[in-house]
């Protein structure tokens, strides 16, 4: 399904109806991967989906951190776990943050900001795809 972002509020939209329609995982962790080329509103997509999963703090990329982990409350997921791999050359520095326990845990739910930098440590996941098309719209596209 694809969508276009006219501005920042219709990203925010965009993501509230995404959680809306998340189903429940079963066996395995739930993990999307979020692909697009800098500037392109995965952050930006990530901070609504955050706000829309009751996280109060701000969501900042990840860029130095890696992973962040945040706690859930009200959800039928216990932790969502945010990852940009941007400075990352392969999966190995994730891979020591418990990373196979993490996607083995069907209460988890996962956006990873560049996946294909940790290629060989992604699990199978469901694309999502951004697109800058001028200053302030974007293009949203679901796998
Ligand atoms: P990425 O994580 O893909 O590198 P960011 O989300 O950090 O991208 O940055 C996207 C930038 O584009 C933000 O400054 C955001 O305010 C801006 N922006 C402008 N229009 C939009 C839009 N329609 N949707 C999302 N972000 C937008
Ligand atoms: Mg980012």
């Amino acid at each position: 399904m694809e969508f276009l972002s006219k501005n920042t509020e219709d990203t925010k939209y965009i993501a509230h109806r995404f959680v809306s329609d998340l189903k429940t995982s079963q066996g395995e962790a739930l993990v999307f991967g979020l692909y697009g080329d800098l500037g392109a509103g995965k952050t930006t997509f990530m901070k609504y989906v955050a706000s829309e999963f009751g996280i109060q703090e701000t969501i900042q990329s990840p860029t130095f951190v890696i992973m962040k982990k945040y706690k859930l409350v009200n959800s039928t997921f216990d932790f969502l776990i945010h990852i940009d791999s941007y400075r990352l050359e392969s999966g190995e520095e994730i891979l020591k943050l418990d990373w196979l326990q993490i996607i083995r845990n069907p209460k988890n739910i996962i956006f990873i900001e560049w996946p294909d930098k940790i290629k060989d440590v992604m699990p199978e996941h469901k694309k999502i795809f951004f697109e800058h098309i001028t200053e302030n719209e974007r293009k949203i596209t679901f796998e």
